[in-house]
């Protein structure tokens, strides 16, 4: 099977893949990157991070259930890849990074592509984004070693948050976390993962 095949096996939501076929990834690696930019693995975005795979965006994704009213909160932007996936499928994306020179170049982008339904921020994404929750939806693009129990607050009733939980250079999992009418929270392991780290600023 070709890396597309297994992508389309696994992922059920059809937006889902026609959103990775309509970004055009190769505008956000870096130059030397472009040749590899449709292979199925992460490629280096400059300061340590990655800009992460295909599948893991479009498994992410589709486990985020989108709809075009959801309200969703990333924390990760990097190179905008995957915001720019959440935006085709979402009414606003509020992204946050910690990283001001990727912030810059990914806000510059998103722009530049046309993509006008996303607000990135810079910040600790440990602390979410209080003044515009709760969130439909939250993704984490890096991984903590513990769901942040910031942004489990900030997750609307009956909202699903995504997230790769685990020590860096160990096998990280990744979780999917659904909120209930009555609050209450059900977690499913459904990924072995390997992220960069979500930072913790020391303050
Ligand atoms: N979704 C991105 C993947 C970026 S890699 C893409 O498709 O390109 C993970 C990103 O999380 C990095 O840019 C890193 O700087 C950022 N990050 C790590 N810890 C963070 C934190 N505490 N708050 C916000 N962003 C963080």
């Amino acid at each position: 099977m070709t890396d597309e095949q297994i992508i389309e096996n696994i992922i059920k939501d059809a937006n889902v893949l026609k959103a990775i076929k309509t970004v055009p990834r190769h505008e956000f690696v870096p130059k030397k990157y472009i040749k590899s930019a449709y292979e199925d693995g992460p490629l280096p975005i400059g300061h340590g991070q990655t800009i992460s795979q295909p599948f893991i965006v479009a498994f992410m994704t589709d486990h985020l259930e989108l709809n075009s009213t959801h309200k969703v909160l990333e924390i990760g932007t990097g190179s905008g890849y995957q915001t720019a996936i959440l935006s085709i499928l979402s009414k606003h994306v509020y992204s946050i990074e910690i990283i001001d020179a990727l912030l810059k170049e990914s806000s510059q982008r998103l722009k530049k592509l046309g993509y006008n339904n996303i607000s990135v921020e810079s910040g600790d994404g440990y602390k979410g984004l209080e003044k515009e929750a709760p969130f439909d939806r939250i993704i984490i693009t890096a991984a903590p070693e513990e769901v942040p129990d910031k942004l489990l607050a900030q997750l609307n009733i009956g909202g699903i948050m995504v997230v790769p939980i685990g020590k860096q250079f160990e096998v990280q999992h990744l979780w999917v976390i659904k909120k209930d009418i009555d609050g209450s929270l059900s977690k499913e392991k459904v990924l072995p993962v390997g992220f960069v780290p979500m930072v913790k600023k020391n303050n």
